[in-house]
């Protein structure tokens, strides 16, 4: 029996074909209708309905170049079941390069949302009506806020199994077994018992190349997980690539002024080790600022101005460090000379000057 079409905004979209569909969300003050647009790849066998999201903070935009390349991949002609990019999620943030809707509301706060509740109720309800309650399977692509740079990786409720399964095929180099937070659109759709993963990498209004080349990989590899995809050819991966966290901790400044990064991003890290010093403008106080334990550094704060209390470094735990520094190792050797036809390349001559 043939598959039906799939179903979006009053859109049918056939199998084994592919369509723009542009679901309306709100007009604009200026009478301007607002659509989020949805690319929807409906196979033409059965299978998983995934939905790849990015952007419900409208400023993190590394997820909206990870969604264009996957939608370029010919292998997407052979799909087992159906994909449903949606690059933009937050258009009016996206629009304003903020993270936040104009009523200065976090979306990825407002679900499940309401038909006639605030606007970022409105934008929930209508995602999750028109979309999320149509598919099987959710990963969202997130970055850093605005400053601090993400390494890599998955936030996942891994009590899920299908949520566990779908977190290990990403292939980030770590994993943060995180808690839902209320609101979220991980928190509605694991309610829904929808599996669903973030990734998160890089920082916010930036492209990172080596972020988006891993996010765009990560996507592929649970497709094929979730045999949507052929798997590859030859012999499975043959090193580790990811490692759990026990937990994690921010280590925040003591004293306000201006910093300097010691420490950098993936590097493994003792107990009482020099993570940054921060300094007034003439050098007379002076504090290093150093890391409460082991483990590997995930996120950086980039601006050197900071006040007491500011969040600076974020340092995953590990029962076994160890094998998270294998991870990360497999993670640097993947990508250090892998560069995509389209790659972001580095504006800044001298970051290859300094390799
Ligand atoms: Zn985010």
């Amino acid at each position: 029996m043939a598959r039906a079409p799939f179903e979006i905004a009053g859109v049918q979209v056939k199998p084994g074909t592919r369509e723009t569909v542009e679901v309306p969300v709100a007009k604009l003050y200026t009478h301007t209708p607002l659509h989020i647009p949805v690319e929807v790849v409906h196979g033409r066998r059965d299978g998983p309905v995934l939905m790849v999201c990015g952007a419900i903070h409208g400023d993190e935009i590394n997820g909206v170049e990870i969604i264009r390349r996957v939608l370029k991949n010919s292998a997407l002609r052979h799909l087992r079941g159906t994909l449903v990019a949606v690059p933009i999620v937050n258009i009016f943030g996206f629009v304003q390069r903020t993270r936040y809707l104009p009523d200065r509301r976090d979306l990825n706060r407002c679900f499940p949302g309401s038909e006639s509740g605030s606007l970022g109720g409105r934008i929930a309800y209508l995602l999750r009506t028109q979309i999320m309650e149509n598919v099987s399977h959710i990963i969202d692509l997130h970055t850093g806020a605005i400053h601090r740079f993400n390494l890599p990786q998955i936030r996942a409720e891994l009590k899920n199994p299908e949520t566990a399964r779908m977190a290990e095929a990403f292939g980030a180099p770590i994993i943060i077994n995180a808690g839902l937070r209320e609101g979220s659109l991980r928190a509605y759709a694991d309610s829904l018992d929808i599996p669903v993963i973030t990734f998160e990498g890089g920082e916010a209004l930036r492209f990172d190349e080596v972020v988006i080349a891993s996010g765009v990989k990560g996507v592929m590899r649970v497709m094929r997980e979730l045999e949507m995809m052929p798997a590859k050819k030859g012999p499975k991966a043959p090193r580790k690539r990811s490692e759990t966290a026990a937990n994690s901790v921010w280590v925040r400044a003591d004293i306000d002024g201006i910093m300097r990064p010691v420490a950098h991003l993936g590097q493994r890290v003792r107990k009482g080790q020099k993570l940054a010093m921060v300094a007034d403008p003439f050098g007379e106080t002076e504090e290093a600022i150093t890391s409460p334990c082991s483990g590997i550094v995930i996120c950086v704060n980039n601006l050197p101005l900071v006040n007491e209390g500011e969040a600076i470094y974020h340092v995953a735990r590990f029962d076994e460090l160890g094998e998270a520094e294998k991870a990360m190792d497999y993670f640097r050797s993947t990508y250090e000379n892998e560069v995509a036809d389209d790659a972001v390349v580095p504006v800044h001559p001298w970051d290859e000057m300094q390799k």
